[in-house]
């Protein structure tokens, strides 16, 4: 029987210990993990994202602050904004919800926020520290992938984990962990030639690329775990990730569904994010 792999479930877990610590640090220390969520504009995509972002800060208490900026905002007023949020004692994590409009310089903005609350883990000074081991904010959504693996006992030392997709968000992070982890690491993109050559050897393959159907089953080895980070809406509105669930969960040993797969361990893991630079900000 395949495993279908649960991350909707394990992340219930992973936020109850989150809220459960939350209580004693507050009750503790009067402290509370404060996250502020920026979004700019009206990408509809966005505002679910965020929507459910605030709404898991409120379940666990967390203090949090909206920020819901008109499209026309200035880079400078933005950049303003996240001075003052740099320098707020109670915000310990500030989130920038991507895309931006056009007119501001997404790495600039980012750049700019203290690499101490980028709970998104998208700050050089963070995406650098894999590099060196050191970890500082790691992503969270390759942090809430190794949980799941880790959760579903997977082994990864010496398997071939193949990646598809080279964002700095999910791809290339994902491979310095897991590399970290011990896994021999292939990294595929666009230009890559004859992707099924690499597909059919892992061990543990991981699409990031964004195009529903893409990973089908003559593409993935016998008993492989997959593990699909895809997001793509179809014209009917139904969300579905790039692997061809219903055909290649038959091949495989453990695969993640779209939706309640990866998805609700990235929030987990930006709330867990968010706590852990409340305790290094505030104690
Ligand atoms: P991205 O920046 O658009 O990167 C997509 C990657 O796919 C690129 O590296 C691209 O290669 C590669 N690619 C495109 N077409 C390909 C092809 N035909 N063959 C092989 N590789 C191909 O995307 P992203 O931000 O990493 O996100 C990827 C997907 O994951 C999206 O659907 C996004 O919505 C989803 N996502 C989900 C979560 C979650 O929490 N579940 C989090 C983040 C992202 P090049 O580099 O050569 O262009």
């Amino acid at each position: 029987m395949t495993i279908i792999i649960d991350g909707k479930e394990i992340s219930k877990k992973i936020l109850a210990e989150i809220k459960a610590e939350t209580k004693l640090l507050y009750n503790r220390y009067e402290v509370k993990p404060g996250l502020a969520v920026i979004i700019v504009g009206n990408n509809p995509a966005s505002k679910i994202y965020v929507k459910r972002k605030r709404q898991t800060c409120q379940s666990l208490d967390f203090y949090s602050e909206d920020y819901d900026l008109d499209e026309s905002i200035t880079e400078k007023e933005l950049l303003n904004l996240i001075s003052d949020l740099n320098n707020e004692p109670s915000i310990h994590g500030i989130l920038v919800q991507l895309p931006l409009p056009k007119h501001l310089n997404e790495k600039k903005i980012l750049n700019f926020i203290n690499y101490q609350k980028d709970v998104d883990g998208f700050h050089p000074i963070n995406q650098a520290s894999l590099l060196t081991n050191e970890s500082l904010i790691l992503p969270c959504t390759p942090l809430g992938i190794l949980e799941l693996l880790k959760i579903y006992n997977i082994e990864i030392e010496g398997k071939h984990s193949v990646i598809i997709g080279r964002s700095n968000i999910v791809g290339k992070p994902l491979s310095l962990m897991l590399l970290r982890e011990n896994a021999t690491v292939t990294i595929c993109h666009s230009k890559t030639f004859n992707l099924e050559h690499y597909t059919k050897q892992a061990d543990i393959l991981i699409s990031a690329v964004g195009k529903p159907q893409f990973i089908k089953e003559n593409m993935v080895k016998e008993n492989s775990v997959v593990i699909d980070v895809g997001i793509n809406r179809l014209e009917d509105g139904k969300l579905v990730g790039d692997v061809d669930f219903e055909n290649v969960k038959n091949k495989v040993y453990a695969i993640t569904p779209v939706p309640g797969g990866v998805g609700p361990m990235t929030i987990a893991m930006l709330m867990k994010n968010t706590l852990l630079a409340c305790k290094k900000l505030s104690l």
